[in-house]
């Protein structure tokens, strides 16, 4: 058992160390491998019980980050992936399809810009073929570029940041219903942001807070086909949403600094919330919201 093992108990503070971030910049999406720190995305430490067995999973964002955590969790409790990542992030994406196919399981690589509405229908549509089928859908591809002054925050970039982060949630959703049979999840991925909106992210809180709404609903609506719809919300993660303009210089000396635990989380600590949401245990939850976040209380 190594020493962050997800079961093994002790001082969930302690867990990981700060991660006291140099000052990096990439150009978006940026590229994990490239990072200082590289996040822990589980590889040493996930150990699967079964309760994914045989399921087929899309992941958006799958290649790096929470939804990379996600991937190789969900392939140790036994499903086969697909993952969705810009094209740039394919050496990401290869790193989490090592870890898929070595816990023995199907990993399909889905290179895809998903703010375009077409892409996501063609997204979804390779995932079933890829996979056989599908059965969960994990909404979790994200931008978060920070704007201290609204002045400055153009058009453009706010509706590319909810093409991205709100639309294709949509898109990829409405083209995935008629593949999923009761007993299917879908799986979205809000933020803090949704509660705590920070002054410089007023594009991506509102999409986050819109994400969160649109699931509530959505949840409600599809219950009578025995489809669950969840919402993970975590908060502040180490990983390269950070370090491709997510946040200012002086945010991210300070990254650790943003949490009660005075240390920022790593994705393998917010990828078990997914799975518990997609997995059977998670019968009677529907429409919820699961708040990863180290004590930082939403109402
Ligand atoms: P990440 O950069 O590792 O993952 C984000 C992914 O989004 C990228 O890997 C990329 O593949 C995908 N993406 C972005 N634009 C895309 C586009 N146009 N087409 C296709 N894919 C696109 O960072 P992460 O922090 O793991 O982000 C995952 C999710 O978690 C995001 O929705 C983010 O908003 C959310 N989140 C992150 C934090 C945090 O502190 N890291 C906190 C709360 C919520
Ligand atoms: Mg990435």
């Amino acid at each position: 058992m190594s020493s962050n093992d997800q079961f093994a108990p002790g001082d969930p503070v302690a867990r990981y160390q700060r991660v006291e971030p140099p000052v990096q910049h990439q150009p978006e999406p940026g590229v994990q491998y490239e990072m200082q720190p590289v996040p822990d995305l589980g590889e040493s430490s996930y150990r699967g019980l079964g309760r994914l067995t045989g399921r087929r999973a899309l992941i958006t964002g799958g290649d790096s980050g929470i939804g990379g955590a996600v991937a190789i969790a969900f392939a140790r409790e036994g499903a086969d992936v697909a993952i969705a990542h810009l094209p740039e992030e394919a050496s990401d994406a290869e790193h989490v399809l090592e870890q898929v196919r070595a816990a023995g399981r199907t990993g399909v690589s889905l290179p895809t810009d998903i703010s375009d509405p077409a892409a996501c229908r063609k997204l979804v549509a390779d995932a079933v073929e890829g996979l056989g089928g599908l059965d969960i859908v994990v909404n979790n591809a994200g931008r978060q570029i920070a704007v201290e002054n609204v002045e400055d925050l153009d058009d453009e970039q706010f509706e590319q940041t909810f093409r991205v982060n709100v639309f294709a949630n949509f898109w990829i959703t409405k083209a995935a219903l008629p593949h999923l049979a009761p007993g299917s999840a879908i799986i979205s991925t809000a933020s803090l942001e949704a509660y705590q909106p920070a002054p410089d992210r007023l594009d991506y809180a509102a999409s986050k807070a819109a994400i969160n709404n649109l699931s509530k609903g959505l949840a409600q609506q599809l219950a009578d086909r025995g489809i669950r719809v969840n919402v993970v919300a975590p908060g502040p993660t180490w990983t390269a949403l950070q370090v491709s303009g997510g946040v200012s210089d002086e945010q991210m000396r300070a990254f650790d600094d943003e949490s009660t635990y005075q240390r920022a989380g790593q994705p393998a600590e917010i990828a078990p919330a997914y799975v518990f949401l997609a997995s059977a245990e998670a019968s009677y939850i529907s429409g919820e919201t699961l708040n990863v976040n180290g004590a930082m209380v939403t109402p």
